[in-house]
C-alpha cells in the first residue's frame, strides 16, 4: 500500500482524536501518504478529503469529538453511493482505508471491501457503548463512564442533602455497559439494564428496604434501552408506591459523549491506530484491531459483526445488590 485514508463514522467517541493522530503519524513514519476524510462515508461520496501531514494532528490528543467530524450517511448503503466513493478513492490513488466507528461503520466497510477488494480496509472499534465483539473495550467507553460517574457524584450530594430518590438515565440503547460500571462506581441502589430484566416490584421492594435501613438517598441508574418503558415510566411507577422520598429524574444525555479523553482512551486510541496501520502494511484487510487481555489482536470484520458477546461481567452483575445494602 502507498496511500491511506482515515475516517470517523457513526456516533463520536472520546479517543477518536488520539487514534487519528496515531494513524497519521504511523503511516508517515512508514513512508505512506495519508488523507483525512471529513464526515465519515459522506466525505468519501462528496470527495471531501484533504492531505494530512505530521502537523495536521498536533495538539489533538486532549480533544474530545473528532477533528475529522462524523456523520450518518444513508447513500453509502446504496450501490451508487459506494461506486462514487470508490471512484473518488481511486482518483486520489488511495489503496487502504482505516474506519473508526461502531457496527454500522464496520458493516459498511465490509460490504464496500467485498465489492472493491483492491482497497484494503481496517476497522477500529470506536463507540462509547462497548458493544463490539473482538475488543474487551471500545474507544470512548472509559471516558464516557468517567463522565457519568462525575455527574452522578454531584447528583448524590444533592440527593443526600434532601432525602431524594434520583432516577438517572444514561446512554446505552442495547448495551448496559456504562450503566453497570457507573452504578458500581457510584454505589447506585439499583441499575436497570437492557440485558437483564428487573421487575418494578422488585425495584420497589429494594428501595423500601433501603429506606428502612436508614438510607438518606437513593440512586437508580436506568440505561436508555431498559425494557420497563424508559426512565419517566419507571419513576412514575415507583412514585405510586414510595412516598417517603422526593423523586427526581435526570437524563444525562449528550454530555456523556463529550470531554477530554481519559488516559485509558488516549492509550487505547494510540495503540489501535498504530496497530491498524501496521496491519494494513502487513497486507491484512477486512479486519478490525481490538484489545484482548491487554494485547492488540485482529478479528475479521465478519466475526466482529456476527458474533455477539455478552459483555457484562458476571461478578459486577452479582455485586450490584450486595454492595448497596
Ligand atoms: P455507533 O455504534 O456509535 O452508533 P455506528 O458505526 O454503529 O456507530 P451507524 O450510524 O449505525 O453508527 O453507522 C454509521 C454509518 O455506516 C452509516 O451512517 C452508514 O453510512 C454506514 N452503514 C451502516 N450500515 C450500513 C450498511 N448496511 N451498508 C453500508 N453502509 C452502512
Amino acid at each position: 500500500i502507498s496511500k491511506i485514508a482515515v475516517l470517523t463514522s457513526g456516533g463520536d467517541a472520546p479517543g477518536m482524536n488520539p487514534c487519528i493522530r496515531a494513524v497519521v503519524r504511523t503511516a508517515l513514519y512508514n513512508g505512506l501518504e495519508v488523507v483525512g476524510v471529513r464526515q465519515g462515508y459522506k466525505g468519501l461520496i462528496e470527495n471531501d478529503m484533504y492531505d494530512m501531514n505530521k502537523r495536521s494532528v498536533s495538539n489533538i490528543l486532549n480533544l474530545g469529538g473528532t477533528i475529522l467530524k462524523t456523520a450518518r450517511c444513508l447513500p453509502f448503503k446504496e450501490d451508487e453511493g459506494m461506486a462514487t466513493a470508490y471512484k473518488h478513492l481511486k482518483e486520489r490513488g488511495i489503496d487502504a482505508l482505516v474506519v473508526i466507528g461502531g457496527d454500522g461503520t464496520f458493516t459498511g466497510a465490509l460490504r464496500f471491501s467485498k465489492k472493491y477488494p483492491d482497497i484494503a480496509v481496517m476497522g477500529v472499534p470506536g463507540t462509547i457503548d462497548n458493544d463490539l465483539c473482538g475488543s474487551t473495550y471500545t474507544l470512548g467507553f472509559d471516558t464516557a463512564t468517567n463522565t457519568v460517574i462525575e455527574a452522578i457524584d454531584k447528583i448524590r450530594d444533592t440527593a443526600d442533602a434532601h432525602d431524594r430518590l434520583f432516577f438517572i438515565e444514561v446512554m446505552g440503547r442495547d448495551s448496559g455497559a456504562i450503566a453497570l460500571r457507573a452504578g458500581i462506581s457510584c454505589g447506585a441502589e439499583a441499575i436497570l439494564l437492557p440485558e437483564k430484566q428487573t421487575a418494578i416490584e422488585d425495584l420497589i421492594k429494594n428501595l423500601k428496604e433501603g429506606h428502612m435501613n436508614k438510607k438518606s438517598s437513593s440512586i437508580v441508574i436506568v440505561a436508555e434501552g431498559d425494557k420497563n418503558g424508559g426512565v419517566y415510566d419507571v419513576a412514575k411507577a415507583v412514585q405510586k408506591e414510595v412516598n417517603n422520598y422526593d423523586i427526581k429524574v435526570t437524563i444525562l444525555g449528550h454530555l456523556q459523549r463529550g470531554g477530554s479523553p481519559s488516559s485509558f482512551d488516549r492509550i487505547l486510541g494510540s495503540r489501535l491506530g498504530f496497530a491498524a496501520v501496521n496491519a494494513l502494511i502487513a497486507g491484512e484487510t477486512q479486519k478490525m484491531v481490538g484489545l484482548q487481555a491487554n494485547h492488540i489482536l485482529l478479528t475479521s470484520l465478519e466475526d466482529a459483526l456476527n458474533n455477539h458477546e455478552f459483555k457484562l461481567e458476571a461478578d459486577l452483575l452479582q455485586m450490584v445488590d450486595i454492595l448497596s445494602i
